[in-house]
């Protein structure tokens, strides 16, 4: 799959819930783990691979159960406690930067088997999760960086290698 970079507008489009999983919708989730391991990243939201709907992908490294996480209609129901830390985005190939995040959030979504989990995510997988959420609500991490660090990304992002 090809990842979009920024400023591809599906990035910006709010994702829509998935109602039924069906076939079609497990293999589209297979071919994001896919394409998130080919391209070393951490996470994968459907919206940066062209399809705004529901769905995102998190790295096995990342998780309690050392597993890969594909969730459908994620959110964050609970937040709390703060933390600065360095994230990148596979739409934003080369710009990395600080971000203030939770640094504990309670997740809730549904596995592709229709089942709902629950997920208590610290560390780097609470920053995770929110970043992942984020790009279902066109959210990039750059939107939350002050308007100083703002232009500089503006003069700095080169956008993706040629
Ligand atoms: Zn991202």
């Amino acid at each position: 799959m090809e990842i979009r970079t920024f400023p591809d507008p599906v990035l910006r489009k709010l994702a829509t819930k998935v109602d039924n999983i069906t076939d079609e919708i497990v293999r589209f989730s297979e071919n994001m783990l896919e394409t998130m391991i080919a391209a070393h990243g951490a996470g994968l939201a459907a919206n940066q691979v062209g399809a705004p709907m529901q769905l995102i992908i998190i790295d096995a490294s990342l998780t309690e159960q050392k597993k890969h996480l594909a969730i459908l209609n994620p959110f964050i129901v609970e937040a709390d406690m703060e933390e600065v830390g360095e994230e990148g985005c596979l739409s934003l190939p080369g710009y990395y930067e600080f971000v203030k995040r939770a640094s504990k959030v309670l997740a809730r979504g549904i596995d592709l088997s229709g089942k709902t989990l629950e997920f208590e995510c610290q560390g780097q997988f609470a920053r995770a999760m929110q970043h992942e959420i984020d790009h279902l609500n066109g959210v990039l991490f750059i939107d939350h960086l002050s308007p100083v660090k703002k232009n500089i990304f503006k003069k700095k992002y080169a956008g993706p290698a040629k």
